[in-house]
């Protein structure tokens, strides 16, 4: 192999192939390229290590290869930080911005960091409640602008545990970038992150989700950005809707293969005078009966030039209530980074789009 070839978008295997690894070097170019890639991300990042690999701390080409390997994920150009959640932002070469956010996240005495990815420049979906719907999608991004946005948190500093495709863009419509980043994610010679701390979230794309479906990844969690109990409300609030809906969303749910243990994760974000009535928790209760789902009641974060305001607390507490007594399994995520337009639905420079 001659030149120097980036890593980040490459599982082993396909880095063994690139280099024409023989079976005498496999050893120590697993460690190669654990190292670059900033090591396992195992149960709880930083403590383990697979015992049988070194650690690698030497530079590529030392005994059993002559590789001139490097993973060098996009230059963070900015980071802001509120004292809770934190938003980092890539610069590509192309002069666009990739943003990410790190989440902590605590549950029965677990704390832990969940990386929130963007899987587009922008997106083409145009949720009336989402930021980065004002940009309109610039591009898709590709595997190693995927991998890269994981390895630069941890290179950050963050202790990433868990991965959601939840940042700018719909993962589905990156279908092949998104799988593909998946199984580098997960692949148990590099990152090694355990399936189901991935979650792909969709804003309910029928063919994504049977095309994900098919590849048998029974661990991996799916989320489903809902946002309204009937397709009068989700065609105002999402595009989407008109072409596919609600009903026909559900077919291809029911037919999604859950494990016996698993939920689908069902966002809502809870939007006052639009979404938030009592009969509107009935018919959302109505809807889900047939599914397996947990509803994850997200205040809305009013973006900007937002024509509605954010709901107050006992809104949300009572709407909580509603879908409880009704037999609904649901929780409420903590508006988390609304001060810095971290928070869900909010990422996306606006600049970026005015230079389109
Ligand atoms: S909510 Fe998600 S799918 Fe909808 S416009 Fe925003 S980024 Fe796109």
């Amino acid at each position: 192999m001659r030149g120097s070839l980036d890593i980040l978008g490459l599982r082993f295997d396909e880095l063994c192939e690139a280099v024409g690894a023989g079976p005498h070097q496999l050893k120590r170019l697993r460690a190669e390229y654990r190292r670059l890639m900033g090591g396992k991300m195992a149960s709880d990042e930083g403590a383990a290590r697979d015992p049988s690999v070194p650690d690698g701390d030497g530079p590529a080409g030392q005994p059993g290869g002559s590789w001139d390997l490097r993973a060098e994920p996009l230059p963070v150009v900015r980071r802001v930080e509120d004292g809770v959640v934190s938003k980092f932002i890539q610069r590509t070469a192309d002069g666009l911005e990739i943003e990410s956010v790190v989440v902590p996240m605590q549950r029965r005495g677990q704390a832990w960091k969940t990386l929130c990815v963007s899987s587009q420049v922008g997106c083409a979906r145009g949720c009336a409640f989402c930021e980065t719907a004002q940009l309109g999608l610039l591009r898709n991004l590709s595997v190693p602008e995927i991998i890269g946005q994981v390895v630069a948190a941890r290179r950050l500093g963050e202790p990433i545990r868990n991965v959601v495709f939840m940042g700018m863009g719909e993962p589905f419509d990156n279908f092949d970038a998104v799988v593909r980043a998946v199984r580098v994610l997960t692949d148990p010679n590099g990152l090694s992150l355990k399936w189901d701390r991935v979650t792909i979230s969709t804003v309910g794309r029928t063919e994504g989700i049977r095309r994900l479906a098919a590849l048998g990844w029974r661990r991996l969690n799916l989320a489903v950005s809902l946002n309204a109990p009937n397709d009068e409300i989700r065609s105002r609030l999402m595009p989407v809707n008109r072409l596919e809906p609600m009903a026909r969303l559900r077919e291809a749910l029911l037919a999604y293969p859950l494990r016996k243990c698993q939920f689908f994760m069902i966002e809502y974000v809870l939007i006052p005078g639009v979404n938030d009535a009592r009969e509107h928790a009935a018919e959302l209760v109505e809807y889900l009966r047939p599914l397996k789902s947990v509803v994850n009641v997200i205040p809305y974060n009013p973006r900007r030039d937002s024509p509605w305001p954010a709901p107050a607390e006992e809104s949300v507490v009572r709407f909580l209530g509603w879908l409880q007594s009704a037999g609904q399994v649901c929780k409420r995520r903590l508006t988390k980074g609304r001060d810095l337009l971290a928070a869900c639905g909010q990422l996306g420079n606006r600049e970026l789009a005015r230079g389109k």
